[in-house]
């Protein structure tokens, strides 16, 4: 026994009726669009009015903005304790997850001596003079790798590198950027 088919209305292909979307109104019960093109409707139109929508509250956003920014201002000083845990927690979570995916980047292990224990990795900054260096660390862990993620492979690698806590002090050292010794 053959399948029963039947002929899209949109793309006019003929298809088993297996692929069409039930719909009483339409022959043999199914929709007169295959279910394809009912996807495919569905995904343009959706894309269409989202971007409606995110102009809309863009608009919305510029036009509120002062007002916006009291409404939030207020909102956190009413739940600063739950906001900042919210925050904490989210840090906690997210800060070992990019790091671990920077240091994959650099492949793991220390560019001077191939030590690789996570634990005593850190990120230098090649070039840096001391001050730079000191004002790239001390942005927060997550805004920090976020930003070296961003960069392509020949950025990441003209500008930094990975270095063990021991070639960390040692560079430091032959640098002069520390004077205790
Ligand atoms: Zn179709
Ligand atoms: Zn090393």
């Amino acid at each position: 026994m053959t399948q029963p088919t039947k002929r899209c209305a949109r793309c006019g292909e003929e298809k088993p009726l297996t692929e069409f979307y039930i719909d009483t109104r339409g022959w043999g019960g199914k929709s007169s669009w295959c279910k394809d093109c009912v996807r495919e409707y569905n995904r343009q139109n959706y894309a269409k009015h989202s971007e409606k929508y995110k102009a809309y509250a863009r608009k919305y956003r510029r036009e509120h903005n002062e007002e916006l920014k009291l409404k939030r201002a207020s909102h956190y000083k009413k739940n600063k304790v739950a906001i900042n845990r919210k925050n904490d927690e989210w840090r906690r979570k997210t800060e070992p997850l990019l790091r671990q995916q920077v240091l994959r980047r650099f492949g793991g292990k220390c560019e001077k001596c191939g030590f690789n224990d996570r634990r005593a990795l850190q990120i230098d900054h090649i070039h840096g003079d001391g001050a730079k260096e000191r004002k790239i660390h001390s942005i927060t862990g997550v805004r920090f790798y976020r930003k070296l993620l961003k960069l392509t492979d020949s950025e990441l690698n003209r500008n930094y590198q990975l270095l063990c806590a021991n070639c960390q002090w040692i560079k430091r050292f032959e640098n002069h950027e520390y004077r205790g010794i």
